[in-house]
Protein backbone atom coordinates (compact mmCIF):
# COMPACT_ATOMS: atom_id res chain seq x y z
CA UNK A 1 0.00 0.00 0.00
CA UNK A 2 1.39 3.74 -0.67
CA UNK A 3 0.03 6.64 -0.30
CA UNK A 4 0.92 10.37 -1.71
CA UNK A 5 2.29 13.05 1.12
CA UNK A 6 3.64 16.52 0.82
CA UNK A 7 6.62 17.58 3.00
CA UNK A 8 6.10 20.82 3.27
CA UNK A 9 9.43 23.24 4.70
CA UNK A 10 9.90 26.82 4.28
CA UNK A 11 9.60 27.62 0.39
CA UNK A 12 9.78 23.81 -0.93
CA UNK A 13 6.96 21.37 -1.15
CA UNK A 14 8.13 17.93 -1.47
CA UNK A 15 6.07 14.60 -2.03
CA UNK A 16 7.37 10.99 -0.51
CA UNK A 17 5.39 7.58 -1.10
CA UNK A 18 4.66 6.15 2.14
CA UNK A 19 4.93 2.00 2.05
CA UNK A 20 4.41 0.00 5.33
CA UNK A 21 7.14 -1.96 6.05
CA UNK A 22 6.24 -5.00 7.89
CA UNK A 23 9.88 -5.49 9.28
CA UNK A 24 9.53 -2.26 11.13
CA UNK A 25 7.91 -2.32 14.97
CA UNK A 26 8.54 1.35 15.91
CA UNK A 27 10.03 3.63 13.91
CA UNK A 28 9.74 4.57 10.43
CA UNK A 29 12.50 4.93 8.09
CA UNK A 30 12.98 7.76 5.09
CA UNK A 31 15.22 7.35 2.14
CA UNK A 32 16.21 9.92 -0.24
CA UNK A 33 16.77 8.03 -3.80
CA UNK A 34 19.30 9.20 -6.38
CA UNK A 35 16.80 11.10 -8.26
CA UNK A 36 15.74 13.11 -5.05
CA UNK A 37 12.80 10.99 -5.06
CA UNK A 38 11.77 10.47 -0.97
CA UNK A 39 10.59 7.24 0.34
CA UNK A 40 8.97 6.66 3.42
CA UNK A 41 8.82 3.47 5.39
CA UNK A 42 6.40 2.95 8.36
CA UNK A 43 5.50 -0.15 10.63
CA UNK A 44 2.15 -0.84 9.95
CA UNK A 45 -0.46 0.55 11.90
CA UNK A 46 1.33 4.24 12.15
CA UNK A 47 -1.51 7.00 11.75
CA UNK A 48 -0.64 9.59 8.76
CA UNK A 49 -0.54 12.12 11.75
CA UNK A 50 2.48 10.09 13.18
CA UNK A 51 4.00 9.94 10.17
CA UNK A 52 3.62 13.40 9.40
CA UNK A 53 5.29 14.26 11.93
CA UNK A 54 8.35 12.07 11.83
CA UNK A 55 8.76 13.26 8.50
CA UNK A 56 8.83 16.84 9.59
CA UNK A 57 11.34 16.33 12.37
CA UNK A 58 13.87 15.49 9.56
CA UNK A 59 12.87 17.58 7.09
CA UNK A 60 15.97 19.78 6.98
CA UNK A 61 18.10 16.62 6.75
CA UNK A 62 15.56 15.36 3.52
CA UNK A 63 15.66 18.87 1.79
CA UNK A 64 19.55 18.65 1.69
CA UNK A 65 19.32 15.53 0.47
CA UNK A 66 16.91 16.34 -2.51
CA UNK A 67 18.88 19.76 -3.73
CA UNK A 68 22.10 17.46 -3.73
CA UNK A 69 20.33 14.81 -5.87
CA UNK A 70 19.12 17.89 -7.90
CA UNK A 71 22.63 18.89 -8.27
CA UNK A 72 23.95 15.79 -9.23
CA UNK A 73 21.12 15.26 -12.24
CA UNK A 74 21.80 19.20 -13.42
CA UNK A 75 25.00 18.50 -14.93
CA UNK A 76 23.31 15.77 -17.12
CA UNK A 77 24.23 16.94 -20.84
CA UNK A 78 21.50 15.11 -23.20
CA UNK A 79 24.00 12.27 -25.28
CA UNK A 80 24.23 13.28 -29.25
CA UNK A 81 25.46 10.15 -29.95
CA UNK A 82 27.90 11.29 -32.44
CA UNK A 83 31.99 9.96 -32.85
CA UNK A 84 33.90 10.84 -29.71
CA UNK A 85 31.46 10.60 -27.65
CA UNK A 86 31.67 7.93 -24.45
CA UNK A 87 29.92 4.72 -23.81
CA UNK A 88 30.30 3.14 -20.19
CA UNK A 89 30.49 -0.99 -20.07
CA UNK A 90 31.07 -2.50 -17.20
CA UNK A 91 32.61 0.56 -15.58
CA UNK A 92 35.51 0.97 -18.57
CA UNK A 93 35.15 4.15 -21.06
CA UNK A 94 34.68 3.81 -24.74
CA UNK A 95 34.61 6.29 -27.23
CA UNK A 96 31.61 5.94 -29.93
CA UNK A 97 32.55 6.00 -33.38
CA UNK A 98 30.04 6.21 -35.92
CA UNK A 99 30.45 4.70 -39.13
CA UNK A 100 28.27 5.83 -42.11
CA UNK A 101 28.20 2.41 -44.76
CA UNK A 102 26.14 1.66 -47.58
CA UNK A 103 25.53 -1.48 -46.34
CA UNK A 104 25.92 -1.56 -42.92
CA UNK A 105 26.06 -4.23 -40.78
CA UNK A 106 23.18 -4.97 -38.18
CA UNK A 107 25.30 -5.29 -34.95
CA UNK A 108 27.40 -3.24 -33.11
CA UNK A 109 30.68 -4.03 -31.90
CA UNK A 110 33.49 -2.95 -29.42
CA UNK A 111 36.97 -3.08 -31.20
CA UNK A 112 39.92 -1.90 -29.00
CA UNK A 113 38.33 0.92 -26.63
CA UNK A 114 35.38 1.82 -29.27
CA UNK A 115 32.37 1.24 -30.12
CA UNK A 116 31.78 1.10 -33.71
CA UNK A 117 28.22 1.45 -35.09
CA UNK A 118 28.00 1.29 -38.70
CA UNK A 119 24.60 3.25 -39.78
CA UNK A 120 23.03 4.22 -42.82
CA UNK A 121 22.51 7.66 -41.80
CA UNK A 122 24.08 9.46 -38.76
CA UNK A 123 20.81 10.26 -37.70
CA UNK A 124 20.71 10.53 -33.62
CA UNK A 125 17.39 7.99 -33.34
CA UNK A 126 18.86 5.79 -35.29
CA UNK A 127 22.18 5.46 -33.29
CA UNK A 128 20.70 5.73 -30.24
CA UNK A 129 18.28 2.32 -31.41
CA UNK A 130 21.80 0.76 -32.15
CA UNK A 131 23.28 1.41 -28.53
CA UNK A 132 20.60 0.95 -26.56
CA UNK A 133 19.97 -3.05 -28.40
CA UNK A 134 23.92 -3.25 -28.00
CA UNK A 135 23.80 -2.85 -24.60
CA UNK A 136 20.64 -4.84 -23.76
CA UNK A 137 22.53 -8.10 -25.87
CA UNK A 138 25.74 -7.30 -23.49
CA UNK A 139 23.54 -7.33 -20.19
CA UNK A 140 21.37 -10.53 -21.08
CA UNK A 141 24.57 -12.61 -21.42
CA UNK A 142 26.87 -10.70 -19.01
CA UNK A 143 24.07 -11.28 -15.81
CA UNK A 144 22.91 -14.30 -17.14
CA UNK A 145 26.47 -15.55 -16.88
CA UNK A 146 26.75 -13.78 -13.14
CA UNK A 147 23.26 -14.72 -12.05
CA UNK A 148 24.91 -18.28 -12.87
CA UNK A 149 28.34 -18.33 -11.39
CA UNK A 150 27.39 -16.33 -8.50
CA UNK A 151 24.15 -18.75 -7.30
CA UNK A 152 26.66 -21.76 -7.65
CA UNK A 153 28.28 -20.61 -4.78
CA UNK A 154 25.34 -19.24 -2.59
CA UNK A 155 24.30 -22.15 -0.44
CA UNK A 156 20.75 -21.32 -0.28
CA UNK A 157 20.30 -21.33 -4.11
CA UNK A 158 19.27 -24.77 -5.51
CA UNK A 159 18.96 -23.47 -9.08
CA UNK A 160 19.78 -19.67 -10.84
CA UNK A 161 16.41 -18.05 -10.81
CA UNK A 162 15.12 -16.76 -13.95
CA UNK A 163 15.50 -13.28 -14.48
CA UNK A 164 14.81 -10.62 -16.81
CA UNK A 165 15.82 -7.36 -18.13
CA UNK A 166 13.49 -3.82 -17.42
CA UNK A 167 14.48 -0.40 -17.70
CA UNK A 168 13.65 1.41 -14.19
CA UNK A 169 13.55 4.78 -12.91
CA UNK A 170 15.58 4.40 -9.98
CA UNK A 171 16.39 1.10 -8.92
CA UNK A 172 18.88 -1.39 -10.36
CA UNK A 173 17.16 -4.45 -9.75
CA UNK A 174 14.70 -5.80 -7.63
CA UNK A 175 13.30 -9.45 -7.22
CA UNK A 176 9.61 -10.13 -7.01
CA UNK A 177 8.07 -12.55 -4.12
CA UNK A 178 7.50 -15.15 -6.48
CA UNK A 179 11.13 -15.23 -6.74
CA UNK A 180 12.13 -13.79 -10.57
CA UNK A 181 15.06 -11.59 -10.34
CA UNK A 182 14.64 -8.29 -12.70
CA UNK A 183 17.88 -6.11 -13.56
CA UNK A 184 17.82 -2.71 -14.81
CA UNK A 185 20.09 -3.06 -18.03
CA UNK A 186 21.79 0.30 -17.67
CA UNK A 187 23.42 -1.93 -14.41
CA UNK A 188 25.86 -3.18 -17.80
CA UNK A 189 27.78 0.47 -17.48
CA UNK A 190 28.85 0.20 -13.66
CA UNK A 191 31.92 -2.04 -12.72
CA UNK A 192 31.94 -5.32 -12.36
CA UNK A 193 31.95 -5.69 -8.52
CA UNK A 194 28.86 -3.33 -8.49
CA UNK A 195 27.23 -5.33 -10.95
CA UNK A 196 28.01 -8.64 -8.49
CA UNK A 197 27.14 -6.84 -5.37
CA UNK A 198 23.18 -5.92 -7.34
CA UNK A 199 23.19 -9.50 -8.13
CA UNK A 200 23.94 -10.54 -5.00
CA UNK A 201 21.43 -8.24 -3.53
CA UNK A 202 18.56 -9.51 -5.33
CA UNK A 203 19.63 -13.43 -4.81
CA UNK A 204 19.68 -12.89 -1.11
CA UNK A 205 15.82 -11.94 -1.64
CA UNK A 206 15.39 -15.35 -2.19
CA UNK A 207 16.46 -16.14 1.02
CA UNK A 208 15.02 -13.19 3.01
CA UNK A 209 12.35 -11.24 1.20
CA UNK A 210 12.53 -7.85 2.49
CA UNK A 211 15.31 -5.68 3.64
CA UNK A 212 15.36 -6.98 7.57
CA UNK A 213 18.40 -7.27 9.82
CA UNK A 214 18.65 -10.80 8.60
CA UNK A 215 18.82 -9.94 5.30
CA UNK A 216 21.67 -7.42 5.72
CA UNK A 217 23.53 -9.63 8.02
CA UNK A 218 23.46 -11.88 5.10
CA UNK A 219 24.88 -9.46 2.33
CA UNK A 220 27.46 -8.34 4.97
CA UNK A 221 28.57 -12.26 4.69
CA UNK A 222 28.32 -12.56 1.38
CA UNK A 223 29.30 -8.49 0.20
CA UNK A 224 31.41 -6.97 2.76
CA UNK A 225 32.05 -3.90 1.27
CA UNK A 226 28.48 -3.55 -0.34
CA UNK A 227 28.33 -0.50 0.95
CA UNK A 228 30.58 1.23 -1.14
CA UNK A 229 30.08 -0.15 -4.23
CA UNK A 230 26.47 1.15 -3.27
CA UNK A 231 27.61 4.62 -3.02
CA UNK A 232 29.64 3.99 -6.68
CA UNK A 233 26.20 3.08 -8.12
CA UNK A 234 24.67 5.94 -6.36
CA UNK A 235 27.20 8.55 -7.84
CA UNK A 236 26.64 7.14 -11.29
CA UNK A 237 23.20 7.12 -11.44
CA UNK A 238 23.25 10.38 -13.49
CA UNK A 239 25.05 9.38 -16.46
CA UNK A 240 23.73 5.82 -16.60
CA UNK A 241 20.51 6.64 -16.53
CA UNK A 242 20.56 9.20 -19.10
CA UNK A 243 20.43 8.70 -22.82
ZN1 LIG B 1 16.43 -5.16 -1.86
Amino acid sequence: MTKPFVLIYGDARLPYTVQEDPARSSRIGIHVEPDGTVMVDAPPGFSDQAIQQAVQKRARWITTQVAEAAGRFAHVRPREYVSGEQILYLGRRYILKVVVATRPSKFAKLRGNRLEVETRTSARDEIQGRVRAWYRARARDYFAQRIDEISAKLSWIEAPPPFRLLEMNRQWGSCSPSGHVILNPHLVKAPRDCVDYVVIHELAHLKHHNHSPDFFKLLDQQVPRWEQHKRTLDNMVELAFSE
